[in-house]
């Protein structure tokens, strides 16, 4: 049996799931949400990414980012590690295209402050 909590919504229900044969039987949870949330923490965890990376400029030398989806938990040091490898050299919007498909997900990086505001503030 594996116990989780479910983080779908602040009530954070405690979960317990069993694997018989191919079927998870989850218990504890207040919601369909849960069931959901805890089969895919044990079949596909995945989590979003927040981190900032570097740009050019010394009023704003990092500029906040996120991915626009979840990524694999296992594809994660790859993705910071593609994230830490950017600097960038032009000012862009929020919601712009950091990286385009991050680590082969399907997923991008995209800007989560807009940098032609922040240097024009500074
Ligand atoms: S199971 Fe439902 S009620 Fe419980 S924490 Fe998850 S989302 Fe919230």
């Amino acid at each position: 049996m594996k116990n989780l909590i479910c983080i779908e919504c602040p009530i954070g229900c405690s979960l317990q799931a069993e694997k018989t044969g191919e079927q998870w039987d989850i218990k504890g949870n207040r919601c369909r949400k849960g069931e959901q949330f805890a089969i895919n923490e044990l079949t596909d965890p995945r989590r979003s990414v927040c981190s900032t990376v570097r740009t050019i400029y010394k009023e704003v030398p990092r500029l906040p980012v996120r991915t626009n989806g979840e990524v694999p938990l296992q594809a994660i040091f790859e993705v910071m590690e593609q994230i830490n490898a950017v600097t960038l050299d032009h000012p862009v919007h929020i919601g712009e295209i950091i990286i385009e498909n991050v680590s082969n997900t399907g997923i991008n990086v995209v800007a989560t402050s807009d940098l032609y505001c922040l240097l024009e503030a500074n």
